[in-house]
């Protein structure tokens, strides 16, 4: 950064600088803080350095960037001609924790802390534009955490929900069963769960095609969200498995809601597209409830081995642990 002469020897004039806005006399104010002329891509400034100086470009762009170990609130962005930089570093003494660089040939007027602070104290329209623009920076900052939460959401979204089926996915149902499953013995309630597969689903696929047997996956999973109560969670386990988990509910109950389901299911057309229904689907159901001093992983055992004699059975019906 090479230093070319005193603003007030400059061409430069004062109306497009945002901070001087509708203020008088700047000239004189400004007549001799050092213009700087800054190489395409070479830094301004530094986080290791301290801060205290505003810069303002008069000709050409800066790129302020998070430094390496950044605190992550900041981003990238362009300062053009008559955009500041810098201010922040100048109101709370803290060095800038942003990489500024040139972008193409770039000259800068330097103002040094003690004369911004000066500037402040004499001149009501350099305070107010000052003001103005930290208004302006709170609000940037604002929107793009608010764009962050929104994209964390998503992503959390997605990392506990099924894509294809919008039901709670098997990491889910890892983490919340152990829980659900501590709070029923804490309150002294019941739990139950109901172990859902769908019944000749290869057969389906085979006859039907993969596109439709999602389609009835997606039919199955929307039967459940619709049949169960807000308390109740429905989850994909895997495959064409799913699973439902009834809290406060005992095993008897978990048997009426189990019954309720199949022959919603088995009632429930499912649909390639909007105009060719394809056969119903059914499923095999088991239903366990929470036994004293029971884990998960047997609970779901338990269920499971209900399932398979639902199967044996013969299918599209309701089994219950012993
Ligand atoms: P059963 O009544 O004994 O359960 O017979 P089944 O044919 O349903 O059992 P099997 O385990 O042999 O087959 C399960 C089938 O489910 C095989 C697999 O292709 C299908 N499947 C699993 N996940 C998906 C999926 O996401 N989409 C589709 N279309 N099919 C799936
Ligand atoms: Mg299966
Ligand atoms: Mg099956």
């Amino acid at each position: 950064m090479e230093h070319i002469t005193l603003f007030g020897n400059s061409d430069y004039t004062t109306e497009n600088l945002q901070l001087f806005r509708d203020v008088d006399d700047v000239r004189n104010l400004l007549a001799d803080c050092p213009v700087a002329r800054v190489g395409a891509g070479e830094t301004v400034s530094d986080s290791s350095s301290r801060g205290g100086q505003l810069y303002i470009v008069l000709r050409g762009a800066l790129h302020v960037a998070p430094a390496a170990q950044g605190d992550g609130d900041s981003t990238e962005s362009r300062i053009l001609p008559g955009e500041c930089v810098g201010e922040l570093s100048v109101l709370d003494d803290e060095a800038n924790p942003s990489v500024i660089t040139a972008v193409q040939t770039t000259d800068l007027l330097i103002v040094e802390s003690a004369r911004l602070w000066k500037m402040i104290e004499e001149s009501h329209g350099v305070a107010r534009n000052l003001l103005r623009l930290l208004s302006f920076r709170v609000r940037a900052a604002n929107a793009q955490l608010r764009r962050r939460q929104k994209v964390g959401e998503f992503y959390r979204q997605m990392s506990i929900l099924d894509g294809l089926t919008g039901l709670h996915n098997r990491a889910w149902l890892d983490q919340h069963l152990p829980t659900l499953i501590a709070d029923a013995d804490a309150e002294g309630k019941p739990l139950s769960v109901v172990m859902i597969d769908l019944d000749n689903f290869k057969q389906f696929n085979d006859s039907y095609g993969h596109a439709a047997g999602d389609a009835a996956l997606k039919t199955a999973a929307r039967v459940l969200n619709n049949a169960l109560r807000p308390a109740d969670f429905a989850a994909r386990y895997g495959g064409e498995e799913l699973i439902v988990i009834l809290p406060d509910s005992s095993q008897s109950t978990g048997v009426r809601v189990a019954q309720r389901l199949c022959e919603r299911l088995q009632q429930t057309a499912v649909f390639a597209d909007m105009h060719k229904p394809l056969p119903h689907i059914t499923a095999s159901f088991g239903v366990a409830a929470l036994a004293p001093g029971q884990d998960a992983g047997a609970l779901l055992r338990s269920a499971d081995a209900a399932l398979y004699r639902a199967k044996e059975a013969g299918r599209n019906c309701v089994a219950e642990a012993n």
